[in-house]
């Protein structure tokens, strides 16, 4: 039972501080968020990818975290038994780098934990052991998330150098080895020269994970005795190749490659050393010194020049390119650029008289087109090779040939071929006879944690985990198109991903982590161990890590964990009896283990910040694919954007790190919570600041007022019969249409929607029924305003949990609201009428606002006239052909509506209303076309008379004679004949 105190609050402000304490106090006190098996309530397993412990938390690390618990407490309200665990990442080397940093005295850094987290120098001398720093931010972390409320059953947490998760990995390993995916072999790796390993996204700068792309070399011969190689991504298009060109103005070198001489920039010698070429250079040689000789094309056996290009990058491939003029934007236009220079032409005695060859045909152009490369420049309107379109424009060619070109039938061994084949057949060609072979390289420019910029290093003896299997691949595409994913908008990331992956080494020989279970020398690294650990939590509970003799028969040692252990709980394979034999642990214990897990598990929902979705989410996939069942596979993928500051993400060198217990400490959970998930939309950034975060704050208090100052409608009894007015079933009408919304914003993760429509949108109503009520002057207390409040705070419990608790208490309840049931929409209570009676009834006041505005009128007399019958029916018959038969034509409608026996006298008479009628209609949103379409008759008499007395009090005088008329009341007193004027929805207003 929760006792019903309200915290004391100054009169401007509540005591956040003293609100969060007892409601975290009594959640653990009552165990509200602890899940076990209960058979006959659904279950809903959410998890979050778990912290990694090297630095602790700020603002940033906030977002996800908030809207996976938002998701947990929105779910538990409607009834389901909901898990939402935690564990933490101590794998790898960033804990182990950290802690190197320190050992050095790294001043930057510990100035950090100094100044801006205020870690005490004891503490932080610690840290020179790895374990204390995991430690120390392991317990940061898990405070932070406890001081900002999330929901979590921390029975469950673990580390990842625990002794029964090592063995689960083991576990793991041993099963994605027997199945043929872990492979051992030279395999090319993002790589820091100086730190002597492979690197991940953990390990960059700025987190970025390192794209590999593999291009082909064609060897071109040049004097009998030199190689020009030329890296390409297309080695089809040798076929085209009518130059090479090189930049004049770089200096390249010759050196001894594999035993041949080749010229290359002095980058691309280093890059094809870590490729484990043998490579030493013998001297240099200027870029300008080849232009104009000839080399030999050993495929097709032709000779073609060497031309100068400014546009090649020396940091691109070898510094050399082979010139497709057909199907490149840049050959073809940099062609174009020299023949138009005489300066260059004569300095290098060239003649430039190349016809680009076609070797593609695509849809994009017709099949007569001699080159698709020209007339794609022409398309795009390119002035020369630096114009920035020029980029698009291959791109968009590019994209086209890879996925619909097809060869043309007179090419030699492709004829016909798909672009794709044929890139294949060639590539293979070239480097069986030895004319061409393979370099790696990264896709983008990516610098090491320590500084020292990556490189792709070809790695022998290393394990990888082999994602290029064709099988698994396949197995991966099916459990995606089979998940929900949000926003849908992301998902074709995740296909482009699953595409492109390909072996990744999944060991190292430093850091924290798991044992290769065949190969001691090696360690398990942080992206490979982090991929199932979801079906870990079931399970976690029961396993005791000490080495302490038993404690209870609900525990097992971590010791006595084996594989059959896993493969019966995980899998279901082998026999209970024996495995529990086996494994010292008792029948029915293991058991019990088995159907938790087989409860919980597959994984309802996976939360995650949009940079994981290169890796751990796809590693994600791929590893349930594998080791799982179907019945397993996770259901749903959400993915959102990180958290900016002034536009700009937080780090140490920028100096707007926000700690966020900090900012917890100075605001309250409940509005650092709000502030970071109202500000955007859950894929975009969200820019997070104080200013925000205070003005969410005392539209919490406004809140709190508001509700407090109502009390007692939440202990006596209210008589409902006082409250049949028109904005008593609007008022009724509008809170199910806010549950209903609300819901699906959220089902959806619209969560800045949600958001808005509860703090802001429910004020506008709120305001809108107090004012009718106030000027009828009749009491506002009563259900349907009980209701509203109920519905509003519930609403916004999954966001603000403190603050909801405390007034839940307010009013009068005993319970958690966290427990409470989520509001289920009522559809008896909505009333399309009541929207439009409400509406007709504010657009009127606003009209007559701006006629006393303009014309600075104080009004004695105000007539109001609704439109004829006959004109209703006209509405009726636009909103029908606008809204149900999608003709907006005034001509046609005219055409029809002339000999319709209903309206043609009106319109006949008046087409010009006919014109103003459908403006009218195609200004309004389809949701009012929608409702005004299902309304069989509106009488806007009704409302308006409802709203005398507002017209009185808005106006501010008493004396004020208000007459309202239909157009067809021959009684109406109508001295200017405005009544003429009236359109449905429109009336016409007439002061004096
Ligand atoms: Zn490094």
């Amino acid at each position: 039972m929760v006792e019903n105190t309200v915290e004391k609050t100054s009169n401007l402000e509540l005591n956040w501080a003293r609100i969060e304490k007892k409601w975290r106090k009594k959640w653990t006190e009552n165990r509200i968020f602890e899940s076990d098996i209960e058979p006959h309530k659904k279950k809903y397993f959410l998890t979050v990818a778990y912290p990694y412990p090297n630095s602790p938390q700020h603002v940033g690390h906030g977002r996800t975290y908030t809207l996976a618990d938002v998701h947990a407490r929105y779910k538990r309200m409607q009834n389901y038994n909901v898990l939402f665990p935690m564990g933490f990442h101590y794998t790898g080397t960033p804990i182990v780098s950290m802690s190197q940093r320190i050992k050095s005295n790294d001043i930057e850094l510990i100035e950090t934990f100094q100044q801006i987290y205020k870690i005490p120098s004891k503490i932080i001398s610690s840290f020179k052991e790895p374990k204390k720093i995991a430690r120390f931010f392991h317990e940061e972390i898990k405070q932070g998330m406890n001081e900002m409320g999330y929901s979590i059953d921390w029975r469950r947490e673990f580390t990842t150098i625990d002794k029964g998760y090592s063995k689960f990995i083991s576990w793991q390993f041993r099963n994605l080895r027997m199945k043929g995916l872990i492979v051992q072999g030279s395999h090319p790796v993002g790589w820091c020269p100086r730190d002597q390993n492979p690197v991940s996204q953990h390990d960059t700068v700025g987190d970025i994970e390192p794209e590999l792309i593999e291009y082909v070399l064609v060897k071109f011969k040049f004097e009998d005795q030199y190689i020009i190689p030329t890296a390409t991504l297309r080695p089809e298009t040798i076929f085209g190749v009518t130059n090479l060109w090189i930049n004049p103005d770089i200096k390249y070198v010759i050196a001894l490659v594999n035993n041949e001489k080749w010229i290359t920039t002095r980058d691309a010698a280093k890059k094809l050393e870590f490729l484990n070429f043998s490579v030493s250079i013998i001297s240099e040689i200027n870029g300008s010194e080849l232009i104009g000789k000839s080399v030999l094309d050993q495929f097709r056996k032709e000779s073609v020049p060497i031309f100068p290009a400014s546009f090649v990058d020396p940091n691109n491939g070898t510094g050399i390119v082979m010139s497709v003029p057909a199907h490149s934007p840049y050959d073809y236009q940099a062609l174009d650029d020299l023949s138009k220079n005489p300066d260059t032409l004569r300095k290098y005695d060239l003649m430039v008289d190349i016809v680009p060859k076609k070797i593609i045909h695509t849809d994009l152009f017709p099949s007569n087109d001699t080159s698709p490369a020209e007339s794609i420049v022409t398309r795009y309107s390119i002035r020369d090779q630096n114009d920035p379109k020029l980029e698009e424009a291959t791109n968009k060619l590019y994209s086209e040939e890879f996925h619909n070109g097809v060869l043309l039938p007179d090419i030699d061994l492709v004829g016909n071929q798909s672009v794709l084949k044929a890139r294949e057949t060639i590539r293979d060609k070239i480097i069986k006879q030895e004319i061409g072979t393979t370099m790696y390289e990264l896709k983008n420019a990516v610098k090491c944690r320590c500084g020292a910029s990556c490189v792709v290093k070809l790695l022998t003896n290393q394990w990888f985990i082999n994602y290029g299997n064709a099988n698994w691949k396949k197995l991966a595409y099916e459990l995606i198109d089979n998940m929900e994913i949000l926003p849908e908008e992301i998902r074709q990331e995740f296909t482009n991903v699953i595409d492109w992956l390909k072996e990744r080494a999944c060991a190292r020989k430093i850091g924290l982590g798991t044992k290769l279970p065949w190969d001691n020398e090696w360690i398990i690294e942080s992206l490979a161990d982090s991929v199932i650990y979801m079906a870990y939590y079931p399970l976690s509970k029961y396993i005791n890590n000490n080495i302490d003799p038993r404690k209870s028969e609900n525990k097992i040692l971590a010791d006595d964990l084996n594989d059959s252990f896993f493969d019966y709980v995980l899998l279901g394979k082998n026999d209970a009896e024996a495995v529990a034999k086996d494994s010292k642990i008792s029948l029915r214990l293991l058991e019990k283990i088995r159907n938790e897990f087989l409860y919980f598990y597959p994984v309802d929902s996976r939360h995650s910040g949009r940079d994981l979705v290169p890796n751990h989410l796809a590693f994600f996939i791929f590893n349930h694919a594998a080791i799982f069942g179907k019945d397993k596979w996770p259901k749903q993928i959400v993915v959102n954007g990180s958290v900016l500051t002034q536009g700009k993400k937080m780090s140490k060198s920028l100096g707007n790190i926000i700690p966020l217990r900090r900012a917890i400490g100075e605001y309250g959970a409940d509005s650092i919570r709000l502030a970071i998930l109202a500000s955007a939309e859950i894929l975009q950034d969200s820019d997070f600041s104080f200013d925000q975060v205070k003005a969410i704050r005392s539209k919490l208090f406004e809140i709190y007022r508001t509700i407090s100052s109502h009390k007692n409608i939440f202990t006596t009894i209210q008589n409902s019969l006082d409250h049949n007015e028109l904005e008593d079933a609007w008022i009724s009408s509008r809170i199910q249409r806010l549950i209903l919304e609300t819901t699906t914003a959220i089902e959806k993760f619209r969560i800045r929607e949600a958001l808005h429509s509860i703090l802001y949108l429910m004020d506008n109503d709120l305001q809108w029924y107090q004012k009718r009520k106030l000027a009828k002057n009749k009491p506002v207390h009563n259900n349907s305003l009980k209701d509203f409040f109920e519905v509003r705070i519930k609403l916004l419990s999954p966001f603000a949990p403190f603050f909801c608790e405390e007034i839940w208490g307010i009013m009068g309840n005993h319970s958690f609201i966290s427990l409470s049931q989520w509001p289920e929409v009522n559809n008896s209570k909505i009333s399309l009428k009541s929207e439009d009676n409400e509406r007709l009834i504010q657009d009127t006041i606003l009209d007559i606002q701006k006629i006393t505005k303009v014309t600075k009128i104080i009004p004695k007399k105000i007539m109001i006239y609704t439109a004829s019958e006959v004109k209703s029916k006209l509405y009726k018959k636009l909103l029908d052909k606008i809204h149900i038969q999608s003709v907006t034509n005034f001509g046609v409608i005219m055409k029809e509506f002339v000999n319709d026996n209903d309206v043609k006298d009106l319109v006949k008479r008046n087409p010009d209303l006919v014109k103003k009628m459908i403006d009218d209609i195609l200004s309004e949103s389809l949701e009012v076309r929608e409702r005004r379409m299902n309304i069989d008759s509106f009488n806007e008499l009704i409302p308006l008379q409802d709203s005398i007395s507002l017209l009185i009090s808005e106006t501010g005088n008493d004396q004020l004679k208000v007459g309202i008329y239909s157009e067809d009341n021959n009684d109406k007193y109508d001295p200017k004949q405005k009544s003429e004027f009236a359109r449905p929805y429109k009336p016409a207003i007439y002061i004096e």
